[in-house]
Order: C-alpha cells, then structure tokens, then sequence
C-alpha cells in the first residue's frame, strides 16, 4: 500500500522551521500591542455566502479558489480563504459598532484557497491580519499600512516596495469602469481568454494579469486617479502625504487592483524582491461597503493581510536574525537508565528551577549522549555515571569551556544556576 502523503499544495511545518514561525508571531503581537490591535480567534470555516457575498462573485477566489462543502447539517461551508470578512462578520455579529469606535483587531491562522501550488504559494498557507473598523478617516489607513511596515521593519527584513493606488468607490468607479472597458475593447483580441472574460465582468481586473500581451496593453490604460471623485481624490492624498510625513517610501502604481472586490479608495501591495514569482509579502486596503454586502449597516474598515510563510522566505533569503533555535541549558546523562531516576528527577528539578533541561530514553552510552547533548546545543551536562552514582554525586560540564566538576547530587541546581546566571 502506498503511504499517505500530505495533500498537495499544504506544507508540514517542522521543529526546524516552527521556531522562526515564533519569531515572526512574537513581532507580530509587539506592534500590534503598541499600535493598539487587538488579538481575536475566529473560526476556520464560515457559511459560504460570506465569502461569496463579501469578496464579490467574480474574483478568483470565490469563483475558482475556495474549499466548499456540505455539511452533515446541509450547510453550505467554506474554509476561510481569508481573514477580512470573518472580521467584519464578528464585528457585526458581536454588535461591536456600539463600542468605542474604532475597533482595532488582528489575528493570524490558517487560511485555505485552492490555487496551483509553487514556492511561496500554498493551498493552505498563515496569514497576519489587522483591520481597523468603524474609522473612514484617512490616517487610520496610513496606520494601517505603517503597521505592516513596521512589523517588517522589526524583523529586519529590507528589499521591500510598497505599491499604493486607489481604487475609487461606488461613486465613480462606474465611469472608470466604463472607460477601462472602451479602452480594452478596441484591442479585445490581444487579450488572454481570462481577461477577455473579464471585459464585461470586472474590467479592472485586467490590470491586474500578468500575462505579456495584457500588460503590454495595460501600459497605456487610463489611470484610476483621473476618474477619482473629489471624495476619493483628498483621501487619497491624505493618504499619500501621511505616508510621505512619516518617511515611508511608497510608489504609486495604478495597476493596482487587487483580487478582491471590497476594496474602496486605497489598495496597496508590498513586494519582496527576494520572493521570486510570488513577490507579495502584503495586501490591503480599505473596504468601506463590505459590511453592507454581508448584510450589516455601514461600517469602514481598512486592513493588510500578510503571508507568513513568504515572511519566513524572505527573512531567510536575507539573512535577516530569525530568533533563537531552543536549545536546552542542560542535557541530563546517566549510565543508570534501569532501577533508579536520577535522571528524570535532576531533569525535573532544574526545569522546577526555571532551566530548560532533556535527557536520554534510549538507553544510550555516556558517550553517545555526550554526542546528542553536544548536537542539541546544550549548554551544560550533568552526568551521573556508575561511580557518581555510588558516591551521591553528578558531574557537571560547561560545554563552551569543557570546565567540569564533581559536585554532591544535592547541589547540581544550585550550581548551574549559579553558572549559568
Ligand atoms: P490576499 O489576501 O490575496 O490579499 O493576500 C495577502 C497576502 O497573503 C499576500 O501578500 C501573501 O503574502 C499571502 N498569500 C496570499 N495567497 C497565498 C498563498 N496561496 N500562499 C501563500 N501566501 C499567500
């Protein structure tokens, strides 16, 4: 029989990988406490109409990308594919509006979408994700999008462009529309299938493929910011010189898009150049009509959504300080497994006393857990072999220096500590 394999496009993250996992989420939780985000939990799967209501019906990601199911209830569920619409759901659901306004939260987990897995881009993949709601002033976007950079900035990660656009609102996205879809039309055959599809559907799309004959194209498209009403004109430089207030260095990109359709006046992107294909480390923008399309009253929000996994590649690919593998302070060797728990009871004792500590179960000689101790980063060793056994006693090395004592079995604690303090 076959083994089973993990299904495609998810990943097993391991003990040598999860640590820097940690570092990232540490980051992570720092600037959301210092910018005032809250932590919530939310569920991993959702009723289905929240996506396909919330995100709109023609992005790729309801259209071809989500996990649906029917439950054994016959409910339709999907497993989130993002973290966005669960937020505003919670909002509404928890009547968060007649709180103190603005809501700030953050979360993080597992998000599911079904695209064609390569590096840096999973079907099951994390995401960190903050959103501020019930504010539709402008600087709650530039600190939004000062947050993002900051927990980048904390991590050390550099090579990085944020793109920033506007995507206008109902108002005048209409006309802009309109225009993108004359302008399209008269070069319809140049287009890939997709885009052509999307002429009628969602013409802004089209700016957003990646296909050569398409971007060629998209080149000399009329620009979002001409159609802009006066609305979405001064929030968008608001934003702009926000940005440029705090020293963020910021391109404006007009392709902008992005592939969900809540998105109201400013979407951004920022890139990694270490990423390869898959460059986008961030995503986001404001949403101010999402609530009402998920059937609640009017509520803005602007947020990012952030890959963790492509976080973890980029630190990687520069180098950038990763946290602290653990290690253990101490590695607890006895050449007595059978008949008496000097080991386990030292092992426990120090970990009582605040140490990291592990030890042998397989019976090993002193030498080969020497070997183990050493391959474990351990600090120190404490040994118990036959001879420390019969006089109460245990050895105590430093494994940085070799120094090593012989000191009474009561003390060993006492002793490390002391060292290692
Ligand atoms: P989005 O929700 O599509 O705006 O994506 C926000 C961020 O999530 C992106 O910038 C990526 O860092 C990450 N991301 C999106 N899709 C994937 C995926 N399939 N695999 C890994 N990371 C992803």
């Amino acid at each position: 029989m076959d083994s089973i394999k993990a299904p495609r496009g998810t990943r097993d993250v391991l003990g040598d990988e999860s640590w820097k996992w940690a570092r990232v989420l540490d980051v992570t939780r720092g600037v959301a406490d210092d910018f005032g985000f809250k932590e919530v939990m939310l569920p991993i799967f959702e009723h289905t109409e929240l996506f396909s209501r919330g995100i709109g019906d023609t992005t790729d990601v309801v259209e071809k990308e989500m996990y649906t199911f029917i439950d054994k209830g016959d409910r339709s569920i999907t497993l989130r594919p993002e973290l966005t619409a669960s937020m505003v759901r919670a909002y509404l659901e928890h009547d968060m509006r007649h709180l103190s306004q603005p809501l700030k939260l953050w979360g993080w987990g597992p998000m599911f979408r079904y695209e064609r897995p390569q590096k840096g881009r999973y079907r099951q993949f994390a995401q960190i994700d903050f959103e501020t709601l019930g504010a539709s002033n402008p600087l709650a976007d530039v600190e939004i999008i000062d947050s993002s950079m900051e927990i980048y900035r904390r991590l050390g990660l550099s090579n990085l462009q944020v793109l920033i656009n506007s995507v206008g609102c109902p108002k005048c996205r209409p006309a802009y529309r309109d225009t993108l879809k004359a302008y399209f039309e008269s070069s319809a055959h140049e287009l890939c299938d997709s885009c052509r599809g999307r002429l009628d559907r969602n013409p802004l799309r089209i700016l957003d493929c990646k296909q050569p004959a398409c971007r060629a194209l998209t080149d000399n498209a009329p620009s979002v910011i001409d159609s802009l009403c006066d609305e979405c004109r001064e929030h968008f430089a608001t934003v702009t010189q926000g940005l440029e207030r705090l020293g963020a260095n910021v391109k404006l990109d007009n392709r902008l898009v992005r592939g969900l359709d809540y998105y109201t006046k400013t979407a951004y992107e920022i890139l990694s150049g270490d990423l390869g294909a898959q460059n986008a480390v961030c995503g986001g923008g404001r949403y101010d009509n999402l609530a009402e399309a998920i059937g609640g009253p009017h509520v803005p929000g602007v947020g990012f959504a952030s890959g963790v996994e492509r976080i973890v590649i980029t630190m990687e690919a520069q180098g950038a300080y990763l946290g602290n593998e653990p290690k253990p302070d101490v590695y607890v060797i006895s050449s007595v497994q059978d008949g008496t728990y000097d080991a386990a009871v030292i092992a426990h004792e120090l970990r009582e006393s605040g140490l990291s500590a592990d030890m042998d179960f397989m019976g090993r000689s002193i030498k080969s857990q020497m070997k183990i101790a050493s391959q474990n980063g351990a600090k120190f060793v404490c040994v118990i072999g036959d001879s420390e056994a019969a006089s109460g006693t245990a050895g105590v090395k430093n494994m940085a220096t070799g120094e090593q004592e012989t000191v009474p079995r009561g003390s060993v604690v006492e002793n490390i500590k002391n060292k290692i303090s």
